[in-house]
């Protein structure tokens, strides 16, 4: 009888006592052969459980080790140590399964976060990851929560896809063809209509193509899964498989997107401290700590909840590219030759540059509209300049790039022209072009990087601890 136990969370939250109950979880300390901090991962708060002398033979107490794990029944008590106004008076206790101390990697003690990278498999039983995947939990169910209050539909688009008009080059093949010897047609080329699709696959960067045909139905949809890109950047906010949201809405422009990606930001961090303020107050204590260790002037300046809070009561600055260019060229920074790449207008803004307008001039999420044609994709809709798109990127604080967005192009005409430009086959994306040959409409969408909003709510400063099993360059474990 596994579900008559109550979790460590709602048991210290009740504040009953007297009453008996059934408790498990992990050890995570044993004092005196007495005290036992007990934990299940519904909080970081352990419960103490008292096992008074004599309840237990001695070579049973010597099985509560660190990692062991505990079925524990007894009388829930107030406690008269610190720290807890409860406790649990043992009655009786079944160690489930033995945790070797000489071996078990977490000893209790601060462990590194690269050290914990390497024992991801582990890490979960740690106060930081418990605290930073609780939140994540919180952040997907406040995802759904969001959109399907509004009345999105959640499309789920595919993940192997055979159109590459997006991202080519960075992106992951999928095929059945034996490497040493697959066919090849006369000119030598790999014969992709063998494959098992019949063409060539990949999976998919971004379901934002698909998700636009649902938009054309329903009027708005969101997507919310696993995207891959093959680039080779080693960075602290860039992974090989990470989560995207793709909200798609049909009646609806750039400005209405900006709306709704700055209040869905706002929604899900107030979601986060509705329901997760002592994880959050915990990986802001851990961050203060953390900030101590760098020189001052590279500390930040607002702690995690205050960051949040600010955040929840300002709006987000609005400019255009052309602006952000302007301010970038005036900056001291730039004067005294700090960047290490050039600015002119009509580049890719650089992430020393996004950080830049984000950390120091406004030091708020920015949100950045009207970039180049050049450096945008095809789709996105060509304002009236003929040299700028319809394009909203919103950068934040620590992060750089969390959304990237845009009002579509839906004339047909435009559309076509611009994919020819751009040497893309019109022919072969015809049944995405369809969506502006019947029923067209002005519509827009963004993509929010799902571990890059986790990051910025938990204050972790690398990717790699925000999801459970990284996928980055040669790194593929667990
Ligand atoms: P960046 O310039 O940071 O590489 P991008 O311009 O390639 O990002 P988009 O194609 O606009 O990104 O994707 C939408 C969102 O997905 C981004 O705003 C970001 O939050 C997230 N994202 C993009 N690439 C990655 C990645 N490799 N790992 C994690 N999140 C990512
Ligand atoms: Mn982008």
């Amino acid at each position: 009888m596994y579900n008559k136990r109550v979790k460590v969370k709602d048991l210290l939250q009740s504040e009953q006592t007297g009453h008996e109950v059934t408790v498990m979880g992990w050890v995570r300390t044993f004092r005196n052969s007495q005290f036992v901090a007990l934990n299940d991962g519904s909080t970081n708060n352990n419960l103490q459980v008292v096992i008074e002398l004599g309840l237990l033979e001695e070579a049973n107490l010597k099985r509560i080790t660190t990692g062991a794990s505990l079925k524990v029944t007894g009388e829930v008590v107030a406690s008269l140590g610190k720290g807890q106004k409860l406790e649990l008076k043992a009655k009786s206790v079944e160690i489930l399964g033995d945790s070797d101390a000489e071996k078990y990697p977490l000893q209790p003690k601060k462990h590194s976060l690269e050290f914990l990278r390497e024992i991801a498999h582990l890490r979960f039983r740690t106060n930081t990851f418990g605290s930073v995947f609780r939140v994540r939990h919180a952040l997907a169910f406040a995802v759904h929560k969001f959109f399907n209050d509004k009345g999105f539909v959640y499309l789920h688009t595919p993940i192997i896809t055979g159109s590459d008009a997006e991202g080519a080059g960075e992106m992951f093949r999928v095929t059945t063809l034996p490497f040493d010897n697959p066919p090849r047609g006369e000119n030598g080329d790999i014969n992709f209509s063998e494959d098992f699709f019949g063409k060539s696959t990949n999976l998919t960067v971004s379901g934002q193509l698909q998700g636009e045909l649902g938009a054309m139905a329903f009027s708005e949809i969101y997507t919310f899964g696993p995207t891959f890109r093959a680039e080779n950047s080693n960075t602290t906010r860039h992974l090989a498989e990470f989560w995207m949201i793709e909200p798609e809405m049909a009646f609806c422009d750039i400005e209405d997107n900006m709306n709704l990606a700055e209040d869905f930001m706002k929604y899900l961090i107030k979601h986060a401290i509705d329901n997760n303020r002592e994880d959050i107050e915990f990986l802001d204590q851990r961050l203060a700590e953390e900030e101590k260790q760098k020189p001052q002037n590279e500390r930040s300046e607002l702690g995690l909840m205050e960051k949040l809070q600010f955040v929840l009561n300002n709006n987000f600055e609005r400019i255009t590219y052309t602006d952000a260019i302007y301010i970038l060229l005036e900056s001291s920074h730039y004067k005294k030759k700090k960047f290490k790449y050039d600015v002119t207008w009509g580049i890719d803004l650089q992430s020393e540059h996004e950080r830049y307008l984000v950390e120091k001039h406004f030091k708020k999420p920015v949100i950045v509209t009207g970039y180049p044609k050049e450096i945008k994709a095809f789709y996105m809709r060509q304002n009236d300049d003929g040299k700028t798109v319809a394009a909203m990127d919103i950068l934040a604080p620590g992060i750089g790039e969390i959304v990237g967005g845009s009002q579509r192009e839906e004339r047909l005409e435009k559309l076509e022209e611009r994919m020819r430009e751009m040497h893309l086959p019109v022919e072969e994306m015809s049944w995405y072009l369809d969506t502006r040959r019947f029923g067209s409409v002005p519509h827009a969408g963004f993509g929010l990087g799902f571990e890059r909003m986790v990051q910025f709510v938990t204050g972790m400063t690398n990717i790699r601890d925000v999801i459970a099993f990284a996928r980055t360059p040669n790194n593929c474990e667990f």
